[in-house]
């Protein structure tokens, strides 16, 4: 399999290539040059045998990796490895939940893997991959990553003490919780570099977005291609679990990364209807139900900050599959700050795929959680909150419809990583015993610090990342 960019360039890049990088030097982001099928008797066969999570990953990676690249045995492995650590052999669990209407939902729990965050089911297995390169080609390459809370320490987990490998974090200083900061300033291995920024997690994408392409740098962001793949295996397992019914998925939505996995999923021919929750950081939302691009503008702090994100830059990525790279390239001429709207039959297009968006407020994310508290005695995350909202409100209008498949909810972080959206949704008062000084924090308070070094308001941030860049780099 061939990639190229969004936009038209870098034509005939390997995987490798697409995983080495961040933006491709069009400024677009890579995709593969064809978009590849599910083939049909592997889809019957899952219908009367389901596969393990794992089969999925296997089975979504090989359409995108030739054995050129990597040798099944060895992708074989890499991913059996990438999910033993998980805390459950599932690696993902679901979870039935009801509403105050007494509809159905079933919460589809993605944070099993070390750092608690769906973040980690891509970025395990990406840590094996670019391992398995590096030490082929006996080359050396450094991860630039800005994090709005969990990709941060996610990819750390990944790659600490990797030959080969150096990654340098930068994250929004007193924007991101506790837990969040702690699991990526308590990591004291060499080849980690962390840095507290005094902006949002947008300000701090500016100077990692102008450091690139630069060889021997590379980002895992979700403008990284390979996350994107090993993500359409969610969209696939759920699909496997109703016998590739049609089914609905709500989706809690920052960068669109997991939405455009899901898109991936379903134009492979995967029947996936997804829903598209956003907190007041509402672009994405927009494009969905008003064909409009609005990207940037000021970020507004939320609970649920892996999604305080106004350039969700992997919209292109969705524009793209929809469409073409010349239309996408014309969308995205004005780079840094662009306003428009998109053509009306890609509108369509999208709306076909995408069914619907919500901006979800804070009141409502907050009253959310205590009322899945109440009524099922269970706990969500402020993020997974705004995508349970959503699904909460389509229920009540299809009141009735039964026949379908209970819808999927996403839950892409546990509740242990916002013990502040808890207290804010006052849980304590209500009877919920969950530990809210909780052992996940403890447990991190107690282990040892490596300070970060920071970037403060003023400092040319450009130049101490080159600096740091160049610091890691062997010479
Ligand atoms: C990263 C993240 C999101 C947003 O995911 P995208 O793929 O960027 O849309 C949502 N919730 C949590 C907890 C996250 O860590």
């Amino acid at each position: 399999m061939k990639y190229k960019s969004t936009r038209g360039g870098a034509e005939g890049s390997s995987f490798e290539d697409a995983l080495f990088s961040g933006y491709a030097s069009d400024g677009g982001l890579y995709v593969p040059e064809v978009l590849p099928v599910i083939p049909k008797e592997l889809l019957s066969s899952w219908k009367t045998s389901p596969p393990s999570y794992q089969q999925v990953v296997l089975e979504v990676v090989k359409l995108f990796v030739g054995e050129d690249e990597i040798p099944l045995d060895v992708l074989e492995t890499c991913i059996n490895q990438a999910y033993k650590e998980f805390d459950t052999s599932k690696v993902i669990e679901i979870q039935d939940c009801k509403d105050a209407n007494g509809s159905n939902y079933r919460v589809v729990e993605l944070f099993h893997g070390k750092t608690k965050s769906f973040k980690d089911y891509a970025l395990s297995l990406v840590g094996r991959l670019l391992q398995y390169f590096v030490s082929k080609r006996n080359s050396h390459a450094t991860i630039l990553v800005g994090t709005s809370g969990d990709t941060g320490s996610a990819a750390i987990e990944a790659v600490k003490g990797l030959k080969g490998l150096d990654i340098i974090v930068l994250y929004p200083k007193g924007k991101i919780s506790e837990v969040q900061e702690l699991q990526m300033i308590s990591v004291t291995e060499d080849n980690v570099h962390v840095f507290a920024t005094e902006g949002t997690s947008d300000d701090l994408d500016v100077p990692i977005k102008k450091s690139f392409p630069a060889p021997g740098l590379m980002s895992i962001n979700s403008i990284n291609w390979a996350r994107i793949m090993i993500q359409i295996a969610h969209y696939v397992y759920l699909s496997t679990l109703e016998q590739l019914q049609p089914i609905d998925i709500y989706v809690p939505t920052g960068a669109a990364g997991n939405l455009s996995a899901g898109l991936l999923a379903s134009l492979m021919g995967v029947p996936v209807n997804l829903y598209s929750a956003t907190n007041l950081n509402d672009t994405v939302a927009l494009l969905i139900n008003k064909g409009k691009l609005a990207f940037g503008g000021t970020v507004l702090e939320t609970y649920s900050n892996a999604m305080d994100i106004r350039h969700p830059y992997n919209c292109e990525r969705v524009l793209y599959f929809l469409s073409d790279s010349q239309t996408v390239a014309s969308i995205m001429k004005n780079e840094e700050e662009y306003e428009s709207v998109i053509p009306v039959d890609l509108h369509e297009k999208l709306r076909k795929y995408i069914k619907g968006a919500l901006k979800v407020d804070t009141p409502t994310t907050l009253e959310t959680i205590r009322e899945c508290w109440k009524l099922n005695k269970y706990m969500i995350c402020p993020h997974t909150a705004t995508a349970v909202a959503f699904c909460t409100q389509q229920n009540k209008e299809k009141v009735g419809e039964t026949s379908k498949p209970k819808p999927y909810v996403i839950a892409t972080a546990s509740p242990e990583k916002f013990p502040d959206a808890a207290i804010a949704a006052e849980l304590p008062s209500i009877d919920c015993n969950y530990n809210l000084a909780n052992g996940l924090l403890q447990k991190l308070k107690s282990r040892e610090r490596k300070e970060p070094k920071q970037m403060k308001k003023g400092e040319n941030w450009f130049q101490i990342l080159q600096a740091e860049i160049s610091l890691v780099t062997p010479k």
